[in-house]
């Protein structure tokens, strides 16, 4: 049960669903209370879905996983050598 007094947390968005191989344009969240970068929102150009259930974005301060925000698929895919 919650009460009328708690306060109502914004609402986290569902993870983003990637298809396998792909690379998608990311927006991430640090999530981590004790990080500068707490709650600040970071835009990945190039994320990689890997087999498109393992797509993990770390934070650079505390090198904890941030929370996936957005995904927007590349379109065209970038070439890559
Ligand atoms: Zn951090």
């Amino acid at each position: 049960m919650t009460t009328p007094e708690d306060p109502t947390p914004v609402p986290d968005p569902d993870p983003p669903v990637f298809q396998p191989y792909l690379y998608y344009k990311v927006t991430a969240r640090d999530d981590t209370e004790t990080c500068v970068n707490y709650l600040k929102i970071f835009t990945i150009e190039q994320c990689y879905s890997n087999n498109g259930t393992n797509v993990r974005v770390f934070c650079a301060k505390c090198r904890h996983d941030m929370r996936l925000m957005t995904a927007e698929l590349l379109d065209p895919q970038p070439e890559v050598s």
